[in-house]
C-alpha cells in the first residue's frame, strides 16, 4: 500500500467521544448522531427505552435494569466528507476510569451541557482530563426546548470554570416553548426550528441573511429586532472562533440545539467535520509515531467481556495509530514478544460487530482476547515500542473478597487477576496475608466482579469490608532505601495484578506519614499501563 492511500484514508477521519454530566443528553444526542450517519434508519433505539428494542451497545442485564450505560462502544459512519468514529463512554461515574482511558483513544472530544443547568460536576472532572492531552472540544448546549439559562451567562461559565474560550457558531432565538431556531453567525442564515421532528431528519427552513424582511415575517418583529440587538453584543463581546486555539485546546466552537428535538446536531457535526483534527500522532516511550506512517501499530485502552451474550468472549479494543490493518495481517505483541496473526477483528461500522476488512489510523479495532492482552499493550509491525499515557487510577473503595467455597481460591484468583488486566476492577495482594483486595473507582464496579465471577468463572464470592483507605504504587530508585521501606511496612504493603507494589492505606494520615518518613520513596497516584 502507498503512504499516498494511507495519506488519504486518514485524512478522512475524525474519531471523538462525548464528554458530559449524567443527564445532560449524551445518550440522545449519540442517537440523533447515528440518524445522521444514516446508520440507523430512525433515531431512538440506542438507549431503547420505554420499549423492549434495547441499545445496541447494551449488553449487561445489570445495565438494562439500571438504565446506565456500562460499556464503551464504538460506533462508525460516513458524514458530509468525513469517515467519524464516535467512542461512546459510559456516563456513569462509577466507570470513570474506562471513560478516562477512552479519552487517550480519541482526537477530539464533543462536550454537551444541559443549558438550564450550565457547568456539571462530570464535565468538570472530564475535561480535566483531556486537559492531559490539549484535546479539542467542539460544545453542545442541550435542551433550548426547554427554558434555560441565559446563554451568554451559561458561556461564561464555561469561560471561567474550565477555563476555555467560547467562540459562538450558532446562537438560540428564544427558548423553551418560544424556541424557534438559531442564527448561524458563519453562514448568516437562520435555520428555522420545528417540533415534533425529533425522529428524522428534518428539511430545513432557513432565511438567509439577517436583515431578511423574512425574518420578521417568521419570528415576528419584536423577535427579530431583539435577536439583531443580542447579536450584535454577543458578537462584540465573545471571542471569534480561530482554528489554531481550536485544535490546542484552547478555545471552543458553540452550538445550540435540542437533542431530543433532533435540532442543532447537523450544525455541530459539520463544524466538528470541518475543523476537528484528523488522527493524531501519539507518543511512545521511544518515539513519535504518527498517523500518516506506512507501517502498523496502535494500542489497546480497553477490554471488555460478553459483548454479546452468545457469545463469551473478551474484545480488546484497540485504537489504531499508524498505518492499515488487513484481516490475516501478522503484528508483534510487543509486551510478550510474539507475532500474531489477526485474522478476525471486529470493526464497529453502525454499532454492528462486522467482520473488518481493513481499517486506518484513527479506527478502533477488536481483538478477540484469551487472556493475553492487557489494557496498555502496544502491537506494531516489526518495531519495539511502547506507548505511553494509558492511566490507571489508584482505587478509592476497597474490600476485602471471600468465596463462599474456599475450595475454588485458585479460580477466584484467576478471575480477578484477569478483570483487573481488562481494568474492571483492581485486586491486591497483601505480602504478609493470604487476603485479597479489591478496589475500585466507583462502587457499582464491585457489583459487577461479583456478577462477573459468579457467570464466567463459575465462583460464589462475597465481601467485607476492610481497613484500607486509599492506595499508591510504590517505587524507589534506591534499591538500599526500598529494601528498608519494604522490610518496614510491609504490612501496608500489596502487589497488584501485575504485581506492582502497592502501598495500602489504613488511612490519609497513615499515608501522609509514611510519605514523609520515606522521601526517596515515590508514591503514585497514577500508574500507566
Ligand atoms: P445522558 O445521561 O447524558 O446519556 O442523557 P440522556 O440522553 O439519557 O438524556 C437525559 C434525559 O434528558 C432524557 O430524559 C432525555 O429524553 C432528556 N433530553 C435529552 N435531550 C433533551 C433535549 O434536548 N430536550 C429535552 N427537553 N430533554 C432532553
Amino acid at each position: 500500500m502507498s503512504n499516498n492511500s494511507i495519506q488519504q484514508e486518514v485524512s478522512l477521519r475524525r474519531t471523538f467521544a462525548i464528554i458530559s454530566h449524567p443527564d445532560a443528553g449524551k445518550t440522545t444526542i449519540t442517537e440523533k448522531v447515528l440518524l445522521f450517519g444514516k446508520a440507523l434508519q430512525k433515531a431512538g433505539t440506542v438507549k431503547g427505552r420505554g420499549s423492549n428494542q434495547h441499545a445496541k451497545s447494551d449488553w449487561m442485564e445489570m445495565e438494562k435494569e439500571r438504565g446506565i450505560s456500562v460499556t464503551t462502544s464504538v460506533m462508525q459512519f460516513p458524514y458530509n466528507d468525513a469517515l467519524v468514529n464516535l467512542l461512546d463512554t459510559p456516563g456513569h461515574e462509577d466507570f470513570s476510569e474506562d471513560t478516562y482511558r477512552t479519552l487517550t483513544a480519541v482526537d477530539s472530544c464533543l462536550m454537551v451541557i444541559d443549558a438550564a443547568k450550565g457547568v456539571e460536576d462530570r464535565t468538570r472532572k472530564l475535561m480535566e482530563v483531556t486537559r492531559l492531552r490539549d484535546t479539542p472540544i467542539v460544545t453542545f448546549m442541550n435542551k433550548l426546548d426547554r427554558d434555560i439559562r441565559d446563554p451568554m451567562e451559561v458561556m461564561d461559565e464555561v469561560e471561567t470554570e474550565l477555563n476555555i474560550m467560547c467562540a459562538p457558531i450558532t446562537w438560540p432565538i428564544g427558548c423553551g416553548k418560544e424556541f424557534k431556531g438559531v442564527y448561524h453567525i458563519h453562514r448568516d442564515e437562520t435555520i428555522l426550528y420545528a417540533t415534533g421532528q425529533g425522529h428524522t431528519i428534518q428539511e430545513k427552513r432557513i432565511i438567509k441573511g439577517l436583515d431578511n424582511p423574512d425574518l420578521d415575517a417568521e419570528i415576528g418583529d419584536e423577535l427579530a429586532e431583539q435577536l439583531r440587538e443580542e447579536l450584535e453584543l454577543v458578537i462584540g463581546a465573545s471571542n471569534e472562533f480561530d482554528h489554531e486555539l481550536f485544535l490546542s485546546g484552547e478555545l471552543t466552537p458553540v452550538y445550540f440545539g435540542t437533542a431530543l428535538g433532533n435540532f442543532g446536531v447537523d450544525h455541530m457535526l459539520d463544524g466538528l467535520t470541518e475543523w476537528a483534527p484528523t488522527p493524531m500522532p501519539r507518543q511512545t516511550e521511544e518515539r513519535e509515531v504518527k498517523a500518516e506512517e506506512e507501517k502498523f501499530s496502535g494500542f489497546v485502552f480497553k477490554i471488555q467481556a460478553n459483548m454479546d451474550p452468545k457469545h463469551r468472549d473478551r474484545i480488546a479494543f484497540m485504537r489504531i495509530v499508524s498505518g492499515k490493518y488487513t484481516q490475516g495481517m501478522k503484528m508483534d505483541h510487543v509486551r510478550i514478544g510474539k507475532k500474531v496473526s489477526i485474522s478476525d477483528a471486529v470493526t464497529f461500522m453502525a454499532g454492528d460487530r462486522e467482520r473488518a476488512q481493513e481499517a486506518y489510523a484513527g479506527d478502533i479495532i477488536g481483538l478477540h482476547n484469551h487472556g493475553t492482552i492487557q489494557i496498555g499493550d502496544t502491537f506494531t509491525q516489526g518495531e519495539k515500542l511502547k506507548f505511553s499515557g494509558i492511566p490507571n487510577f489508584a482505587p478509592e473503595l476497597f474490600r476485602s473478597i471471600r468465596l463462599k467455597d474456599p475450595l475454588k481460591q485458585k479460580q477466584l484468583l484467576k478471575g480477578l487477576v484477569q478483570l483487573s488486566e481488562e481494568g474492571a476492577v483492581q485486586v491486591f495482594r497483601p505480602l504478609q496475608n493470604n487476603s485479597l483486595i479489591v478496589g475500585a473507582v466507583g462502587v457499582l464496579q464491585f457489583d459487577v466482579v461479583v456478577a462477573r465471577l459468579k457467570a464466567e468463572y463459575n465462583v460464589d464470592a462475597i465481601y467485607e469490608s476492610v481497613a484500607v483507605q486509599t492506595a499508591r504504587w510504590v517505587t524507589c530508585d534506591d534499591d538500599k532505601k526500598m529494601a528498608e521501606f519494604k522490610r518496614k511496612c510491609e504490612a501496608n504493603l500489596a502487589l497488584d495484578g501485575g504485581d506492582n507494589l502497592t502501598y495500602i492505606a489504613p488511612s490519609r494520615v497513615n499515608l501522609n506519614l509514611s510519605m514523609e518518613r520515606y522521601p526517596d520513596v515515590k508514591f503514585h497516584h497514577t500508574r500507566e499501563h
